[in-house]
This record gives C-alpha cells, structure tokens and sequence, in this order.
C-alpha cells in the first residue's frame, strides 16, 4: 500500500537536498505531481498533503478528474504534459493552466483561438526532442527557437509561452543524466537570446525536466518544475485504452 503524503514528503526532501545541492533556493522548483492513471481520490490525498500542480497525459482522463475536483478548482493548477492532437485543443484550452507539449505552430494556434479570455492565457512549454530520437514527439533543438518566435508571435492574453520541456532518454549514472538536461537549460538560453535579438518581450522562465528517476541531475543543470508520477502515487498500470504509451520507462516497475 502506497502513502501518497509519506511518498510527497520523501520527494520534497529529495528536491530540498538537490537544491542544497546545486547551491539554489528551493522555491526555485515547482513540484508537478503527475497523477495521470491515478483515480480523483489519490489528487485529492495529494493536495491535502500540500501537492497544488498536477500533470495529467491523457485529455479524456483529466477531464473527468477535473470535473470530479471541480470544488478545488480555484486551488489548484492542472497541466497537460502528455502529446496533444488537433482535434482535442477546445477542452484542454478550456480547462487546463498550463500545456507542456506544444511541438508545432498549429497547436498553440489553436489553444490560442480556444483560449476563453476570462481564464487569462493558458501557459505553454515547447516540447523538445532533446535526444533526437525519430520515434519521440516534440520540436528538434534545431527548430525551437524558429518555433518559439512564433508562438510569442501570438496574443499574449490567450496563451504565454513559458519554456521547454523535455523527457530525456533513461541513462543510468548521474553523469549521462545531467547532459541532456544540460542541453535543454543551453537551448532555452539560445532561444531567449533570439527573441532579444527579435524584440520580443516575452523570455522564456520554465524548464520543464526532470522525473521520479533523474530529478536532482534536473535541478542540477537548473529545472525549475520535476514532474514526478510514480515516487509520489506509485507504479502504474498500462494508459487507457486507445492511448499511447508517453514514457515507456515512466510505467509500472519504474
Ligand atoms: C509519466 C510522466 C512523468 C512522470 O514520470 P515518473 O517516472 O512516473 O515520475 C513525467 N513527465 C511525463 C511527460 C510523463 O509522461
């Protein structure tokens, strides 16, 4: 039997002592708890014990959790961390905070055409393919910046990009797991430094990495939001049905 507040407050300890660490203050790091699988109940176990951002991968799902916790709704913030397709943009424009898996134009289009203005803007990460894997969604290094002028091209009151995100590949010492983190903390410097040199206003803030396995190579190379699934609600069993698979060595066992 899984303690989710026992497991929260091992994670927070851990993202304390990576900060110690790294020599940075530990509000610097926003704990995403990732309850996708996870029925309303362990959301609400969480957010007594103090969890307030929750990620969710499947639209359908979260939607139904959302709804559930409709009395929390001003308290706590929902993000979409899993791959997002066009024709689901409308409810996840609607009902979530933020969306960390923009990977191309058309996307962020419409969740700013979706976007309800009494919500304010809903806050965007570009997904990165920090690994250059062909089988993983998300924008290649290459083509980010390209991609973030574009986005911040967009009414601001809709939508606000806020950073990048990215799911490295496994790799086993601390060492291998810092690199790719590296990368995407020197991506996001290159892309604020191109949209200076546009003359936008808006920078990028948010990195978006780190999980249960590798957050505090994360913290070290500067996340600023871990998005942690199982060392908070425990192992998971397969996604729903008709879902992809978004992180295969995310599952159950991890
Ligand atoms: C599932 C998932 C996580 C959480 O992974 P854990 O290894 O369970 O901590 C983080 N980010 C994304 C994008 C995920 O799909």
């Amino acid at each position: 039997m899984t303690s989710v507040i026992g497991n929260l407050q091992q994670v927070q300890q851990r993202i304390a002592a990576a900060c110690a660490a790294a020599g940075r203050p530990v509000d610097e790091v926003t704990l995403l708890a990732v309850s996708k699988t996870f029925p309303a109940e362990a959301v609400s176990e969480a957010f007594a014990a103090g969890a307030r951002s929750f990620g969710e991968n499947y639209v359908q799902e979260a939607l139904d959790k959302i709804a559930t916790l409709a009395d929390l709704r001003r308290q706590l913030q929902w993000h979409l961390i899993g791959p997002l397709q066009s024709n689901k943009t409308r409810p996840v424009a609607e009902a979530f905070d933020w969306v960390h898996s923009v990977d191309r134009l058309k996307i962020a289009q419409r969740l700013a055409e979706q976007r309800p203005p009494p919500l304010g803007p809903l806050q965007l990460c570009l997904q990165v393919n920090i690994s250059g894997e062909a089988s993983k969604s998300g924008v290649l290094p290459a083509e980010a910046a390209a991609l973030a002028l574009a986005v911040t091209a967009l009414p601001a009151e809709r939508v606000q990009l806020r950073g990048l995100m990215a799911i490295p590949e496994p790799a086993g010492d601390a060492a291998a797991q810092r690199a790719p983190h590296r990368a995407l903390r020197e991506l996001m410097a290159a892309v604020n430094a191109q949209l200076q040199q546009a003359g936008r206003a808006s920078r990028l803030d948010t990195l978006s990495m780190g999980m249960s396995a590798d957050l505090e190579a994360a913290i070290a190379e500067g996340a600023t939001l871990v998005r942690v699934g199982t060392a908070i609600f425990g192992g998971r069993s397969a996604p729903p049905r008709g879902e992809p698979s978004p992180c295969k060595w995310g599952g159950a066992g991890a």
